[in-house]
């Protein structure tokens, strides 16, 4: 009956509460000028939530962003505007992440329209010919609809750099785009960030592209940073056990190559009810008594300036091992 389903709903309301989910939690990272810094992780890691707080989208609930030193929760309006001028953002999905309605001129234009700055025609074609759409006469007038999937993420790119960022954050940019088209983007972002001298931080779930583009690599497990290391270190020695599952899953196009290539085995924590102690206990083949307790970050001394947040690291017999939280 109508009075039924009205009781039914009533009671989903009532007994529904909100559920906070911590999906980033204790990452400290910092990026250097013409810096390209990986993130890497599995799926609901919480990069894009870490993307999404270091464009000032979310505001951390503990900690800060500093954008040049300077705490981005108090910036003037006149300063955000600034500040989202220098950091730029290019998405995942080119073929969602462009207006239908607006031709490539006005695409590229329109960041510059937003922040007041003044331009000509002759700007928007050379950072169309800088991005590979040539000659530029061609593409100014295209709509999305006109363009490939490796062409409309050159125009975001485009769109990115015309406004000459400090920072550009990329969301997988490769990631729906063929193996082909994937390879040139990379080769574009990597030839970019030089040219222009930006820094970039690229987040994706796929080691092998993130090897590729960058300098340094993050490595996210459940909402924490457990790794980070120059690329090469990170690539050949790595700490975490995460990380070390993570680079044994990587293919390698050899018949002749005979390592035994392994998945991450089990399944990733739930980020409602976080595992206390190290969120990658579950899984891991060298948990030890004391993983019930969170592991703090331990500043390896190898030179290499990385760090990694495993008790396998840490010196137990003079008890620097922090209590969990
Ligand atoms: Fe494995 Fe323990 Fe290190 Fe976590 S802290 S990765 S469970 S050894």
């Amino acid at each position: 009956t109508s009075s039924g389903l009205l009781d039914t709903v009533k009671n989903r309301i009532t007994r529904k509460s909100p559920t906070f989910v911590q999906a980033v939690d204790g990452v400290n990272m910092q990026l250097w000028e013409n810096q390209v810094q990986g993130v890497i992780g599995e799926s609901g890691c919480g990069k894009t939530t870490l993307l999404r707080t270091l464009i000032g989208l979310y505001k951390p609930t503990n900690g800060q962003l500093l954008f040049h030193g300077d705490p981005v929760s108090e910036f003037t309006k006149e300063e955000w505007k600034e500040f989202r001028r220098h950091v730029q953002i290019v998405f995942q999905d080119p073929f969602n992440s462009l207006d239908p309605k607006f031709s490539v001129r006005r695409t590229v234009a329109e960041p510059l329209e937003i922040h007041g700055i003044a331009y000509d025609i002759g700007q928007i074609k050379e950072m169309l010919e800088s991005v590979g759409l040539t000659p530029a006469e061609k593409y100014l007038g295209r709509f999305p609809n006109q363009l490939s999937g490796g062409e409309k993420q050159r125009v975001a790119i485009a769109r990115g750099l015309i406004t000459k960022p400090d920072v550009i954050l990329a969301d997988e940019p490769a990631s729906m785009l063929d193996v082909s088209t994937q390879a040139e983007i990379l080769n574009l972002l990597n030839k970019l960030t030089d040219e222009f001298g930006v820094s970039m931080v690229y987040i994706s779930h796929d080691l092998s592209t993130v090897s590729y583009i960058c300098d340094k690599i993050n490595v996210m497990y459940l909402g924490r940073v457990v790794e980070e290391a120059p690329t090469k270190q990170l690539l050949t020695e790595p700490k975490h056990p995460y990380t070390q599952a993570l680079i044994q899953s990587i293919p390698i196009p050899d018949p002749h190559y005979e390592r035994e290539r392994a998945a991450v085995g089990g399944e990733p924590g739930d980020p409602i009810n976080m595992p206390a102690g190290c969120r990658f206990k579950n899984r891991c083949p060298e948990r030890m008594d004391v993983c019930d307790q969170t592991p703090m970050d331990v500043a390896l001394s190898d030179d290499t300036n990385r760090t990694v947040a495993c008790h396998l690291y840490y010196d137990h017999s003079t008890e620097k091992t922090e209590q969990a939280q």
